[in-house]
């Protein structure tokens, strides 16, 4: 991709992070990077990913409109892939032409919406934090699917009012910024530093008990004995207790001691929107500024980022198009 890029009459500049947007007359100019450097652009694409807080409060101080908007916040649930394998075929041992079985859970508790995300079978849970003192985790299975451990997100829909009513967080920011990062330093603080994450067994998590031992985990970090109930919110820690004990009534053999969570999973999609109209696909303050893929609320995932991406170069080619036409 970064050969295409070049070979265009491109340029990929590595270490240079925008601090800063240039605005004259409510038309961005051009961006400033973090050593003082001035990028003149005509057309700004804003693709800086759901993790990019210093952008979300960039814009906010700048008072470029930018929203909240509902995620999910939760842990990663890791069984022996064998297990899922019976509960999925339902045999004693899976084939040797069949692939690690995969599974996708859905659970209403209390009007509130719990799904798994991003399972990964024969996977490997990863850190994927972006700021010191935090603890996020996310997954990814390599191309064999060879890891004894299968793993998924199980995540809780969020709702601006549960942040703003049942919030435990003290510091709420109008983007709810504060909130996921809340969470995700507790539960830095609960596995006790150097990146470990705080665990705790599938049926002792759903029983309030401290898990005495935790099974291996494919987390390389490691994983620390913690009461997951001081980490999460208590209304999120509240529905996957219910959650939990619903799933196994679907899957046999998925509500176990076998299991292991490990918190916290926060970035399944971004907690903020920046709005863009229909049509130019543009800021409706900011001329030729485009928000652009996951982190502006407009994909989730690695296809759908993609096509926004290409959706915005076309959008921007027809209109450069038109320039030249006119020139
Ligand atoms: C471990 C892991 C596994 C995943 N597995 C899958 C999967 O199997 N399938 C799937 O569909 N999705 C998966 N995802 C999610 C997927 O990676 C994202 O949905 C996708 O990358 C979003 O694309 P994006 O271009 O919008 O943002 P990103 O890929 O996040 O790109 C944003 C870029 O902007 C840069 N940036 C941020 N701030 C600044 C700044 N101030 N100045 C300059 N640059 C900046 C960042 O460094 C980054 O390179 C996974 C994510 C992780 C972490």
């Amino acid at each position: 991709m970064r050969d295409q890029i070049i070979n265009c009459g491109g340029q990929v500049l590595f270490d240079q992070k925008v601090v800063d947007f240039i605005i004259h007359n409510n038309t961005i100019t051009g961006v400033k990077t973090q050593m003082g450097v001035v990028i003149d652009a005509d057309q700004v694409i804003l693709a800086t990913g759901h993790s990019a807080r210093d952008i979300f409060y960039l814009l906010h101080e700048k008072n470029i409109l930018i929203e909240a908007k509902p995620f999910a916040l939760g842990v990663r649930a890791e069984h022996p892939q064998e297990l899922i394998d019976k509960a999925q075929y339902k045999c004693n041992t899976r084939g040797e032409f069949l692939p690690p079985a995969s599974y996708s859970l859905v659970q209403q508790v209390s009007n509130t919406g719990v799904f798994s995300f991003c399972m990964c079978p024969g996977g490997i849970i990863a850190p994927a934090a972006t700021a010191p003192n935090e603890i996020v985790v996310n997954g990814w299975s390599p191309s064999k699917r060879n890891n004894p451990y299968a793993n998924s997100g199980i995540v809780v829909q969020v709702q601006l009012e549960d942040v703003i009513k049942r919030s435990i967080s003290k510091n709420i920011d109008p983007l709810l910024l504060h909130f996921q990062q809340e969470v995700e330093q507790r539960a830095f603080a609960a596995g006790g530093g150097l990146l470990k994450a705080p665990a705790q067994r599938m049926v002792d998590f759903c029983n309030n008990k401290v898990s005495a031992t935790l099974p291996k985990c494919s987390y390389l970090p490691g994983i620390t004995s913690s009461d997951l109930s001081s980490v999460l919110p208590p209304f999120i820690h509240h529905v996957l207790q219910k959650a939990f004990i619903e799933f196994g009534k679907k899957m046999k053999g998925y509500y176990t001691n076998e299991a292991v969570l490990v918190a916290t999973e926060s970035r399944t999609s971004s907690p903020v929107r920046i709005p863009r109209d229909a049509e130019t696909l543009q800021h409706p303050q900011i001329k030729n500024l485009y928000p652009c893929g996951e982190g502006a609320g407009y994909a989730g995932g690695i296809v759908s980022a993609a096509m926004d991406g290409e959706r915005v170069a076309m959008m921007i080619a027809s209109k450069m198009g038109d320039t030249l036409k006119g020139l």
